[in-house]
This record gives C-alpha cells, sequence and structure tokens, in this order.
C-alpha cells in the first residue's frame, strides 16, 4: 500500500463544492471526485462525509425564527445533495463502485446505512458516502466522521480545511501571528479551545483513540499528498 493509511474517513464540507456564485462547481467536484478514484483504484478503503454548508446551515434557520431542530433537518438534507452530487460525479469518472448510505431513510436514491454492508462493500472496492449527518439535530458532520469512522474501523479521519493547512491557536486570516500545530493531543482541542471541530467530535475520537489529520484540501492532488505523507498538516492523536 503506498498510502500512510489502508482504510479512512474522509470530511469534507459541504464548502469544499462551491464557489461565489454556484453551490456546485463543476470543476471541484470532478477534482475532488478524480483523487478519490485514484484512491480507490489504488487500493484505499475510504469512507466519505460530507457537510451541507454549500447549500444549508442550520443557525440560518435560526436567524429567521425557525425551531433549529427543523432547521438542522433541512442541514441533514443538504448533506444528502451533496452526497448525491459526488456520487454521479464518481460515476461519471467512470467508477461504478460507490455507495451513498443516508442516516435518514430515503429509500429511493440512497441506502440506509449499515456499517457491516458498508464494510463489506468496502472489502470489494467500494467508496461509501455517508450522507445524512448523525441523523440527530444539534450535532454536526463532524462528530458524524468520527462516528462512522469508529464503525467502518477507519486508521483515522482525514477532515479537509479550505485554505489553511491545519490547526493554529488563532485564525490565520486574521492573525498574521497565529501558531500553526503539527501536532496536538484530543485533549488540547478543549484545553486551547481550538475551534478546529466541536468537543463533541473531539470527545468521541479521544475515547475511540482516533487519530484525526487536519490538511488544506486545496492544492492540487492535495487529497492524495496528505494520504501519501506528503503534506504538511497536523495529527491530533493522544
Ligand atoms: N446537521 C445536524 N446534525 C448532524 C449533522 C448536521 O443537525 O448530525 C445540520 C446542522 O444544522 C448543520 C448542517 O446540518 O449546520 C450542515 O452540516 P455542517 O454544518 O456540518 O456542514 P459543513 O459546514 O461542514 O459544510
Amino acid at each position: 500500500m503506498k498510502y500512510k493509511y489502508s482504510t479512512v474517513l474522509l470530511k469534507l464540507s459541504g464548502e469544499a463544492l462551491k464557489n461565489e456564485k454556484e453551490i456546485y462547481n463543476k470543476e471541484k467536484l470532478e477534482d475532488i471526485a478524480k483523487q478519490i478514484v485514484e484512491l480507490a483504484k489504488n487500493g484505499l478503503k475510504l469512507g466519505i462525509v460530507i457537510g451541507g454548508g454549500n447549500i444549508w446551515r442550520g443557525k440560518l434557520g435560526v436567524d429567521i425564527d425557525m425551531p433549529q431542530i427543523n432547521a438542522d433537518y433541512m442541514g441533514m438534507l443538504a448533506t444528502v445533495m451533496n452526497g448525491l452530487a459526488l456520487e454521479s460525479t464518481i460515476k461519471r469518472l467512470g467508477y461504478d463502485k460507490v455507495n451513498v448510505y443516508s442516516s435518514l431513510p430515503i429509500e429511493t436514491v440512497t441506502d440506509d446505512y449499515n456499517f457491516k454492508r458498508a464494510r463489506l462493500k468496502m472489502n470489494e472496492g467500494y467508496i461509501s458516502i455517508f450522507v445524512g449527518g448523525t441523523g440527530f439535530a444539534y450535532f454536526t458532520t463532524d462528530t458524524n466522521s468520527v462516528i462512522r469512522a469508529i464503525e467502518i474501523d477507519a486508521d483515522a479521519v482525514l477532515m479537509a480545511k479550505n485554505g489553511v493547512k491545519g490547526v493554529y491557536d488563532s485564525d490565520p486570516n486574521l492573525n498574521p501571528n497565529a501558531k500553526f500545530y503539527e501536532k496536538l493531543t484530543h485533549r488540547e482541542i478543549a484545553d486551547k479551545q481550538l475551534r478546529v471541530m466541536d468537543l463533541t467530535a473531539a470527545t468521541l475520537a479521544k475515547d475511540a483513540k482516533l487519530p484525526i489529520e487536519v490538511f488544506d484540501m486545496q492544492g492540487p492532488n492535495n487529497i492524495i499528498k496528505v494520504m501519501e505523507g506528503s503534506l504538511e498538516s497536523t495529527i491530533i492523536e493522544e
């Protein structure tokens, strides 16, 4: 295996699929899909959790006086759309072995989530795209990434960011002196109040001793490079 992990859970944000004008940008979808297909063809067992922020976030509903639960379900549905967009792009590129598993039952276009089936299919070279978040309001797709990573027995969560190379002590876009961390423990995420993921996700990963590698997916073949170990990143582990 030419990659540093044999099974990974890749967390993509919904933002990764959009540009200033469109919720889906064809080039971005294709770029991500191409890298994913190359990794799968080379034998990497790949689960993907996708966010929904390019379409809808729960807090947008709260801003217009919608109950948070309703707004959160809308966010989970947004992740279903993103998963279907990624699935069809992967298939258009000629790779047919891909399943979309939804935590919310949507039987006409997705498979109901079942970790045993996902594991069996991944052993046959299928890419698993996990959509619908956790299926519960008040949670995040980061938390779902950790849950799914545990359930597919992933070696790590690969958390893709857009334009930042990993974790800093403050926002590097606002603070030019922000300190970059190459290594952190899960506990330090809480202790240093780092905003890389929510605390539920960090706590779960700590309990499961699951490493999380945070990297910048903007850049040519950065998803492949991080799997090869040739990209600067932050590793969060015990
Ligand atoms: N969401 C939820 N439960 C989950 C996952 C997501 O309620 O388990 C909702 C939440 O409202 C969130 C939205 O779905 O704002 C989109 O997910 P997320 O913000 O994680 O996507 P990203 O910002 O990573 O694109």
